[in-house]
Formats: C-alpha cells, structure tokens, sequence
C-alpha cells in the first residue's frame, strides 16, 4: 500500500563503531508520532548490527545491492538469502552510482529485481536521468525505458513490494536539487507509466520516493508535493539530527 517512506541510503560510509553510535543516536532523535516507514541503508559489515540494534523499533534496515544469483563462484558479492537470514529483507536497487562505477544494467537489474522478490524483500528502485537527458528533453523517456526494461515484466501483484525512488543523476550529492515542480512533473509521469503498464490501482498503490539533495532545508516543500511520497537521502541521512528532521518532514 502507498505510504510516506523516508530512507537513508549511507553509501560506503559508517564503520561497525559508527554505526551503533549513530543507532543509538537516532533511535532517542525520531519523531514517533509520525506515520512515516523509516528506513536505513548501512553498508554490509553493518547490516547485521543494525537489524540487532534496531530490533523492537520502527526502523527497518535496507541492503544497497546483492547479487541476482542463489550462491556459487561469485567472490565477494552477497546473496538474497544471506540477507534475509539476519533480518534485512528490504534492498537497494539501480542507484544511479551502481549503474554508473558497477556498470549494472537494466537487465541484470531486472534479475536482480526477480531475486529479491523470490525471497520475498521489498524493493526500492532507483531511476533518474542524467543532465543531458534533461538538457536534450529526453528525461522522461530514459526513465521509462528504466522501468519499462527491469520491472515491466513483472506481475502485477509483485508491485506490492515495489516502491521507486526517482533519483536525478545531476542532483545526487551535488547540492543540486530538482525543484519540487520538476519532482512533481517526474512523479506523476512515473505513476502514470504504471497505470498505463498495468492499472490505476497499481499505480496509485506504489509509493514513489524522491531523491537528490534532499535537507531539512528542502524536504517540507519537495514531500508536499501530491505524487511524492518520501525521500531516498543519502548525505543528509549520516547525521542522526538532519536525517530526523527530514523524517519531520514529512
Ligand atoms: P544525496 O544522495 O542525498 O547525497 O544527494 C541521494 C542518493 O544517492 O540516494
């Protein structure tokens, strides 16, 4: 069901000490009168500190990636399964910095996309356009092709753990923010790609998160807006009182 989401993708930043002092932090920081779904992206080493630490909160722990296969000769890469098995059954996928310095593609996203739904986790999908995309007017259509070549072939009952993130490539820690009527303008054209690919209920049942830039500066107007529906924070998600602020937001 569609609901206000507001994640915090760490990158790789916060080591195993960092992360439980920055839980701890957290936890006494977040508004909990807020009917918002919180959730944070530690790096790997993390993940298992944070869904111990995190436990008996409303604090749900994310994966950035894993890899699209069960097991076998894949050096250092992780699987669904050794995931789920500490508890992190919601992940990360398409950051535009995985596409970019990983060279993942639609495709291997789309089995990526399979894998995790298999094994029963939550995805957050990212998209976005590069600045030239913008610059060429061509944003709209890079975005569709994304959707269209790794979740378009799912069913439409596998939309229930599917929330997008639509992520600008030129906003993301530049400092740069779309404006909340350009997030608006790419929200509502991603809704209506939905609704045209399956139906208006799968549509309006897919929440749609907004990322790049976002501050507790910014975050009020951007979440205002009717077709967004949270946000996707990297930078501002490292420091527990700005990432709490955002979070108050909503
Ligand atoms: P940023 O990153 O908030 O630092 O721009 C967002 C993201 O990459 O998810």
């Amino acid at each position: 069901m569609r609901h206000s989401i507001v994640a915090g993708n760490w990158k790789m930043h916060k080591n195993a000490q960092e992360t439980s002092a920055f839980l701890n932090e957290l936890v006494n920081d977040l508004p909990n009168d807020k009917e918002v779904e919180i959730i944070v992206a530690p790096p790997f080493t993390s993940l298992l500190i944070a869904t111990q630490q995190l436990e008996g909160t409303n604090i749900g722990v994310a994966a950035q990636n894993m890899h699209q296969a069960e097991g076998g000769a894949f050096t250092g890469e992780i699987s669904a399964d050794m995931l789920t098995s500490i508890g992190v059954d919601i992940v990360i996928l398409g950051h535009s910095e995985r596409r970019q310095y990983f060279k993942e593609t639609d495709g291997t996203l789309a089995s990526k996309v399979d894998t995790a739904l298999r094994h029963n986790m939550r995805v957050i999908f990212c998209v976005g356009e590069e600045l030239k995309d913008r610059e060429s007017k061509q944003f709209q259509n890079v975005v569709y092709y994304q959707l269209k070549d790794a979740l378009f072939h799912l069913p439409k009952q596998a939309w229930e753990n599917i929330v997008i993130a639509y992520e600008p490539v030129w906003a993301i820690g530049t400092g740069l923010t779309a404006t909340p009527e350009q997030a608006q303008e790419m929200h509502q054209f991603i809704r209506e790609q939905i609704a045209h690919q399956y139906d208006q209920t799968v549509a309006n049942n897919t929440s749609i998160l907004y990322g790049g830039s976002v501050k507790p500066e910014n975050a009020k107007e951007i979440f205002s807006k009717p077709d967004v529906d949270g946000g996707l924070i990297g930078g501002a998600a490292l420091n527990a009182k700005d990432f709490s602020a955002i979070v108050n937001a909503i």
